[in-house]
């Protein structure tokens, strides 16, 4: 990070020149360098999850029935829980379970796309 490094070579530079107030402005400008380094870092993570979450969500095909949810991308067109995937965005396949119904076994959702 250039910033850091100038700030670096500027510290010890008032070192050398025994200016101990600059000095210790200048760590203390080296700490707040670092820090808004790794808030930018995270923020960078933060909007790259958001960008990777709108894709996925462009994908998810949702029915009137609102029995399960499947993927564009998906040939085998896997039925999955909407409620897993509306809370944390897991892919959670929905069961077969009696009948019509429909079960996630993560969540307990039970669904049927005729009711
Ligand atoms: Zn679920």
């Amino acid at each position: 990070m250039a910033l850091y490094d100038f700030l670096r070579d500027a510290a010890s530079a008032a070192q050398k020149a025994k200016n101990v107030e600059l000095f210790q402005a200048l760590l203390d400008a080296q700490q707040q360098a670092l820090e808004l380094q790794t808030e930018n870092v995270e923020l960078r993570k933060t909007i790259e999850e958001l960008q990777d979450s709108k894709a996925l969500e462009e994908k998810v095909v949702r029915y009137e029935h609102g029995a399960f949810i499947t993927f564009r991308d998906d040939e085998r067109n896997i039925q999955y829980c909407p409620s897993c995937w509306g809370t944390d965005m897991k892919r959670i396949q929905m069961k077969r379970w009696i009948c019509e119904t429909f079960k996630c076994h993560a969540c307990g959702n039970e669904t049927n796309p005729r009711m």
